[in-house]
Parts: structure tokens; C-alpha cells; sequence
């Protein structure tokens, strides 16, 4: 940044900067004047065999779906490469939408029969317990205190905590790092609960989404982002000049499918259905198309935990 500047004219290169990252993740563009960073190329999608799943029986949500004629499925709009809502097509994409689609296709829904509604991360228990949502794909850690109140399908990936700052930024390499720094993350997340009891010296502000904290971010108004390295280097990817992701990985989230709590049938047929996608090479091809473009490398998926 040009040092001559006045600090009115700083903050509003800052504001102008939050409003290009805001277009960029909204249309998934880069900034003005460079090429558009890559998004999920329609071409490079895998198609997912919808099958014959009447012999799937004594699930009350998918029979409720079955007599609504389409599935309703939680997810997020705001995670690059992850899950993300165009908002002049309404359409989402990204590698949790990808799970969504071909667990769906196992099912029996194609993907024009299933409507995505988005859920923040603190909802998404209430979300799934009031039927708002038949399933929930949204980098959705599976975890005890989770499990009392909703059912994991999966895990179907592992990513963990991380830290997001300007690119300028040389004072944070690690969560010990944080003291007395602003660090902002989303309410309900288990990224937000780790910083509340383990770095208590760190001042934590909670939003509802991620975007939000990132748009913070680039506006000085706070000095990083904390939540799973895949949505860092999502939101890393999209303007590379102004962040960069830090440090090392400081906790294991696995992510899962969310279900009601006592539909045993959906989740273990949800179960089934990512195994049959990760032999058949739809999930890697998922991968890469997607959540590969922000510079990660598609690992072995990991191993299903039916309990
Ligand atoms: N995986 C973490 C969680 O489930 C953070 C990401 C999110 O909020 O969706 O809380």
C-alpha cells in the first residue's frame, strides 16, 4: 500500500478492498483488473448415478421427503470451494454441496430435486431437531456434545483449526500468538468454543458467518480469522494480495453429514452412500473440481465411523 496516503484515504482503500472481496465471493470473480480466480467448472463436475433406493425403508425424513417429491438440505453460502450460493443463479456449489448432490443421488433424488437452504453454524442442531432441513453438509464437525442432539453420517473429510490474517501481518504465526488480538470466528462453532477455553487471553468476537469476519479482517477492524484451514484457504484463494493463512493445524474437525437424531436409517444409508462414492472415484473427482482449487490436494478419504 502507498505510504503517502492520508488515513481517510487507508480506510477507504480498506472499504473498497472489504466491497471487492465481497463482490468476489459473491460472484465468485476475482478483483477488478486481474484474471477471475478458478470456480467450480460445471464440465469438471463428476454426474452422479441416481439409483433405486425403495428398498430403503423406516426413515421418517426420507419418507417425508419422498411424499414432498424433493429433498431440503442444510448447507452453507458464504465458504469458498465449499459451500457457496451464486446470488444472480441462487445455485450453490462447492465440495460440500458435491457430497450433498451424490449422497442425494444414492437416495434416490437427482440434483434438481434437491433445494439447499442455508443454516449459520450455530442453527444447525435446531435446524435438523424442527425437520427445517433432511440433512445438513456444511463443514459440520462431528463431536460428542454435537451427538446428543443430532445424528454424523461419515466422517467424509478431516480438515482443522487455523488462523487467517492480512498479508502484512507479521505478529500472528500461531494461537499463541492471540493475546489481547481481536480474533473473530463464527458463534456455535467448535473454532470459536477452542479460542473461548483455550486462549481466553485472546479478544474473541463472534459473528454469524465467516464471511463476515473475514470482511472485518480486511478492514483492520479485527486481526484474524479462526476456524478450519479448508475455509481459510478458500477465502485465501480469492485475494491472495490481502491474506494468507498461518501456522499450524491446532485441532482435528471430521466432518459430517447432519441428521435427526434417531433417523438410524438415513444415517447409515448416508453412510453406505459415501462409501460407494469414495470407491467409485466421485468423491476424488469432487474434490478436485472443487475444494482442489484453493491449492489443497485430494487425500484418502477418511475411514466411516458407523456407531
Ligand atoms: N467445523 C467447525 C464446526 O463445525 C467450524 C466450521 C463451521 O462453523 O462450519 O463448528
Amino acid at each position: 500500500m502507498n505510504r503517502e496516503t492520508t488515513p481517510g484515504a487507508r480506510a477507504g482503500t480498506r472499504v473498497l478492498a472489504a466491497a471487492l472481496l465481497l463482490a468476489a465471493l459473491a460472484t465468485g470473480c476475482g478483483k477488478a483488473g486481474t484474471p477471475p480466480p478458478k470456480g467450480p467448472q460445471p464440465s469438471a463436475l463428476p454426474s452422479y448415478q441416481v439409483q433405486d433406493a425403495s428398498s430403503i425403508t423406516g426413515s421418517p425424513t426420507l419418507d417425508a421427503a419422498r411424499s414432498r417429491g424433493h429433498l431440503v438440505v442444510g448447507a452453507k453460502e458464504d465458504q469458498p470451494y465449499l459451500g457457496q450460493k451464486n446470488p444472480a443463479t441462487g445455485e450453490y456449489s462447492g465440495f460440500d454441496i458435491e457430497i450433498a448432490k451424490m449422497v442425494g443421488a444414492s437416495l434416490g433424488f437427482p440434483p434438481n430435486k434437491i433445494q439447499f437452504k442455508t443454516i449459520a453454524s450455530a442453527n444447525r442442531e435446531t435446524a435438523l431437531q424442527n425437520g427445517q432441513v433432511d440433512y445438513y453438509v456444511g463443514t459440520y464437525t462431528i463431536n460428542d456434545n454435537r451427538k446428543k442432539l443430532v445424528g454424523f453420517a461419515g466422517p467424509y473429510f478431516v480438515a482443522g483449526q487455523s488462523l487467517l490474517v492480512r498479508k502484512n501481518d507479521n505478529s500472528i504465526h500461531g494461537p499463541q500468538d492471540l493475546n489481547g488480538k481481536k480474533v473473530c470466528s463464527a458463534a456455535g462453532s467448535t473454532p470459536y468454543q477452542r479460542i473461548q477455553s483455550k486462549y481466553p487471553k485472546a479478544k474473541l468476537i463472534g459473528y454469524d458467518t465467516y464471511s463476515a469476519c473475514v470482511d472485518n479482517l480486511i478492514t483492520n477492524q479485527v486481526d484474524a480469522v479462526t476456524t478450519d484451514n479448508a475455509i481459510l484457504l478458500g477465502y485465501a484463494a480469492k485475494v491472495p494480495d490481502e491474506l494468507k493463512v498461518v501456522g499450524p493445524l491446532f485441532s482435528t474437525e471430521p466432518y459430517g453429514i447432519g441428521v435427526p437424531k434417531n433417523d438410524t436409517v438415513l444415517r447409515l444409508a448416508l453412510d453406505d452412500a459415501l462409501q460407494q462414492h469414495e470407491q467409485n472415484g466421485d468423491w476424488k473427482k469432487a474434490f478436485e473440481a472443487t475444494l482442489g482449487l484453493s491449492g489443497e490436494t485430494a487425500p484418502n478419504p477418511p475411514q466411516i465411523d458407523r456407531y
